[in-house]
Formats: C-alpha cells, structure tokens, sequence
C-alpha cells in the first residue's frame, strides 16, 4: 500500500482585467448612471477636462477601501485646469446619490462631497 500523494489543486491563476479607456460617448454613459439617474448629461460635459481621460483615474476601482491619495490628487489637478468645473461641481451635488458617492467629480472627492452636502443640508440654526 503507497501512500496518497496527492495534494490540493493550485488555485486558478487571476486573470488581470484590463479597462479600456472610454471614449466621450463611454464617458457620457457612466455619468448619465451614476450622476445623473439615467437623465441626459448636459451640454457642458462637451467641455469637460475629464473627457478624455481614463475613467479610472476618476473611479479607481477599490473594491470598498478608500482610493489611494495620488490618484485622487491627480483627479483633482485635471478638475483644477476645467473649464466647466463650477457647473460640474453644482450638478453633482443636485443629482449625486448620496448613498453612491463615489470618485472624484467636480475637484473633490467623494468623502468632501458627502461633508459639503451634510452642510448643506443641516438645519438653520444647528451647531456643532
Ligand atoms: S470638474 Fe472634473 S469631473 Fe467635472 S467635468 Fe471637469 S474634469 Fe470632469
């Protein structure tokens, strides 16, 4: 009688997925989901900076945990040079979720969005 060499099977190798970079019209799809509830993006976006950037450089996938502080400061160094940045900025914060902040839009992240929109909305006359 041999002994059993048999041994547990190597996990299946992880496949690196690779992200094609969007085009405008890519870009107007994520917005047009994510920001704006499915409702047309607007005209301005024609002039967006992020436009022709990687959609990740914007919305890292992280799988939950926070971005990492180079990509969000370069987001933020392309939202600085928009020219469409203020409108941007006030559309987010109209139509943004506040359940799926997410990225960098409008030159901040999702974490000083959710803070702007909490002062945003406290009542007149709160304090903390
Ligand atoms: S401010 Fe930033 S996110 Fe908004 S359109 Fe400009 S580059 Fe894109």
């Amino acid at each position: 009688m041999s002994a059993s060499l048999e041994t547990t099977p190597p996990p299946p190798a992880r496949r690196r997925v690779t992200r094609p970079a969007l085009d405008a019209e890519g870009v107007r799809v994520v917005l047009r989901t994510l920001l704006f509830r499915g409702a047309s993006v607007p005209a301005w976006h024609d002039d967006a900076a992020c436009a022709s950037r990687p959609r990740a450089l914007f919305f890292p996938d992280t799988d939950g945990a926070r971005p990492r502080a180079a990509t969000v400061r370069a987001a933020k160094d392309v939202c600085r040079r928009c020219p469409v940045r203020a409108v941007c900025l006030e559309d987010v914060m109209t139509y943004e979720s506040p359940a799926h902040r997410h990225g960098v839009v409008g030159g901040l992240s999702a974490a000083e969005r959710h803070h702007r929109h909490g002062l945003h909305a406290a009542p007149l006359g709160a304090s903390s």
